[in-house]
């Protein structure tokens, strides 16, 4: 479990719901609110950090200088402390907030803190605001969260603890009279809070503070979290804005005793980003990513694509991902390891990607040891080649839409969710996927930074279904394909405007080359798409006509231009006397391939991209990586060839370049956990860098072995002999 989900546990009678806040708050600008002081700060030049979580009883047993000793044996530039919150570690003098009962006279932050400080290594004080005690509650009842009868709401697990109220006062006042207690008392480098204000799903609170907020908007709480609500729309802005009020207030306590000293609040969850992430990086001077790893049929990419999400916002700037190093599955383990497979491949994620790695322990007196060991491996390899991960930038020539409204508002709640929705997300990951397997350089471009600043380094912007999106944004990605980008769209793309009111057409028809015919037909299996005649996209489908076609599209007109792929309807797939086309043929395309100027379009009337995700179906990923390269073009700015599912970042550092390779060939990519490494063979690279550089040596930093290369020009090629779980080559 990841600190969102337990979030999402202790609001298990929540019905997640918006609300706004209004007053002070509610006209809060909400741009340039980083600190201009951020560059140059100590969590800027962060290269690696730990975290140690102890709990109520630690104080009993913990012995800091040992913890000390462990955490200067990683290397590490700083470490979170468990300050206070709901429990507080050191003797503080704030009313209400509860003493460890196990405390004695011990300070165990004051010694942990000191601990650190011993070893030059940078303390943040872990905190929680999101629960409290009963006796908290008797005192102050306008701090807590309520529902509509309203009840407190206890803790799932630990229902003698209640949720406070993002809107109330102990935000404004009760949490900053304990970060001003502690920045008094302890030499803190900063301030982190535990699951505050995560990516995930906004609550609806029906307190006294909420209620005069749901006033001022309008409307009374509405009872999901539905964006074809108005109030819910005016809640959403509302809540944004709330947590960008706090945020800054929070920073500028931390700030009160040096602008060096921090907050950072939690976000992370990979893919699935409720709130706007675009935003939140408005405020945050350090991104800290809380996405401790994976479980069910969570890919193992999620941490890689977590990366991905965080530099679209951030572009560089301070981005941190925890690792969960005990065994954060479902169900979840908070006292034994995760396999060291798994959590290694994790962290080379986490450093591949562009993050910051910080290792997590839970529980102060720990009977497993073996995770140590795991990150102290890693964290020492990584220590050693510490110049190869100070990047300057990406090199792609791919971009990807990340859609933050569709990925926000799309198919929620679950119980109006039309049938032809999955989960939001199926779109990104089934072209992530295709993406993968055709080994193409590519970075996320939030949609909060579509502009064409942004889009030109890329050839290519690839669409995976952004149903919501803005007029703004359709301008921009209109500019774009006139100015010789090309495209690929899929299914509802620009269907909508960016709150989900349906368009009389697609936004972007004229730029598809195609019209909306009608509502979505779907979901059914047993459909196909037509080869109608030869096309760049359809290689590699000799010995067949007919290719799987997706399990919803939108029907859609295409006069102008020529049929490539065309619809064969559903028919009867039982029983197999039944199973025969009643329409083996139609003029309906489902997708249309276009070229105009220099830009190339592809449009897809289908959900291939989620189709390919839930089926695994490879013609799917094929057809996605064939539109991929068409709309891409030949001459990649990097190139991989070889065996293996690989997922590679490439980088310009400060020495030169760096190549990362993820093997993620392993039985267990896209289910529980790696439990082995499958190495793979030999890899033909080659990278374009820039013109008039001269490379002096390859090395690849895994096996600490040095490589033969070729320069042509611009262009370097070498083989990497083979690739156990994770490698890295520099360019130097
Ligand atoms: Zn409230």
């Amino acid at each position: 479990m990841n600190r969102r989900s337990f979030l999402l546990l202790t609001a298990t009678s929540v019905a997640a719901t918006p609300t706004e806040l209004v007053g002070a708050f509610a006209n809060a600008p909400s741009q340039s609110l980083v600190s201009p002081t951020s560059t140059g700060a100590w969590y800027v030049a962060m290269r690696r950090c730990g975290q140690i979580n102890y709990n109520e009883r630690d104080p009993l047993t913990m012995d800091a200088e040992a913890w000390g000793d462990y955490w200067a044996s990683l290397k590490v530039d700083a470490v979170l402390l468990n300050g206070g919150g709901i429990v507080a570690f050191y003797p503080t003098q704030v009313p209400y907030h509860h003493r460890s009962e196990f405390l004695g006279n011990r300070d165990l932050f004051g010694e942990m803190v000191a601990a650190m400080k011993r070893r030059q290594i940078h303390a943040v004080a872990r905190m929680d605001c999101n629960l409290a005690y009963e006796e908290a509650l008797k005192a102050h009842p306008e701090w807590f969260e309520r529902n509509q009868d309203g009840s407190p709401r206890p803790h799932g697990e630990s229902p003698w603890l209640f949720a406070t109220c993002m809107f109330s006062t102990y935000f404004t006042e009760q949490m900053p009279a304990i970060y001003r207690e502690i920045n008094q008392h302890y030499p803190v480098d900063g301030f982190f809070t535990n699951g505050w204000p995560s990516t995930g799903s906004l609550r609806v609170c029906h307190c006294e503070n909420c209620r005069r907020v749901f006033e001022k908007l309008g409307g009374v709480p509405p009872a999901e979290t539905d964006s074809a609500n108005p109030i819910y729309r005016k809640y959403y802005q509302a809540y944004m804005d709330r947590v960008q009020e706090i945020w800054r207030l929070w920073d500028n306590i931390a700030r009160e005793k040096s602008s060096q000293c921090v907050y950072v609040g939690n976000l992370g969850g990979g893919l699935d980003t409720v709130k706007d992430l675009k935003q939140l990086s408005q405020v945050a001077a350090w991104f800290n990513a809380d996405h401790q790893g994976r479980s069910g049929e969570t890919p193992i990419w999620s941490c890689a694509q977590q990366g991905r999400v965080a530099y679209s916002v951030m572009q560089g700037r301070a981005t941190t991902n925890v690792a969960g190093a005990y065994s954060n599955a479902q169900p979840n383990w908070r006292h034994v390891s995760k396999a060291p497979a798994e959590l290694t491949l994790w962290l080379a994620q986490t450093a591949a990607s562009g993050m910051v790695p910080w290792f997590h322990w839970l529980g102060g007196s720990p009977e497993d040891t073996r995770w140590r060991e795991v990150g102290r491996s890693f964290f020492d390899w990584l220590a050693a080649n510490d110049a190869h991960f100070r990047n300057r930038h990406t090199i792609a020539d791919v971009a990807v839409l990340y859609p933050q409204r569709t990925v926000a508002f799309y198919s929620r709640p679950e119980s109006q969710r039309p049938r032809h929705r999955g989960g939001p997300i199926d779109y990104l990951q089934g072209l992530y996927y295709a993406l993968l397997e055709g080994r193409f350089f590519f970075d996320f471009v939030h949609e909060g930074n579509l502009d064409a600043a942004t889009l030109r380094k890329y050839r290519a912007l690839l669409i995976p279904n952004a149903a919501y999106l803005g007029d703004a944004q359709c301008g921009a990605i209109r500019e774009y394909v006139k100015d010789g980008g090309s495209l690929l769209a899929t299914f509802e793309t620009s269907r909508y405007d960016e709150w989900g009111d349906l368009r009389p057409d697609f936004q972007l028809a004229d730029v598809f080359g195609a019209r909306v015919a009608g509502e979505v037909i779907g979901p059914h299996g047993n459909s196909y798409a037509r080869m109608e005649r030869q096309h760049p996209v359809l290689e590699g489908f000799q010995g067949t006509s007919l290719l799987p076609d997706a399990e919803n599209r939108v029907p859609v007109r295409a006069d102008a231009v020529p049929l490539v792929l065309s619809v064969v309807p559903a028919y009867p797939a039982f029983p197999p006397e039944m199973v025969y086309p009643r329409t083996p043929r139609t003029t309906e395309p489902a997708a249309v391939f276009r070229e105009i100027g220099k830009s190339r379009v592809a449009y897809f009337a289908g959900d291939v991209d989620r189709t390919c995700w839930r089926s695994g179906n490879s013609d799917l990923s094929q057809l996605l990586r064939n539109a991929i390269n068409w709309v891409r073009g030949s001459d990649p700015l990097v190139s991989v060839q070889g065996p293996g599912l690989i997922e590679a970042f490439a980088w310009e550092t400060e020495p030169g370049y760096a190549l990362h390779l993820l093997n993620y060939t392993n039985p267990n990519a896209t289910h529980g956990s790696i439990r082995g490494t499958y190495p793979i063979g030999p890899q033909q690279v080659r990278f374009r860098i820039v013109e008039g550089h001269a490379v002096k040596s390859v090395r690849a930093l895994r096996s600490g072995s040095t490589l033969k290369f070729q320069q042509q020009g611009p262009t370097v090629s070498f083989d990497v002999p083979g690739i156990a779980d994770y490698e890295v080559i520099a360019l130097a």
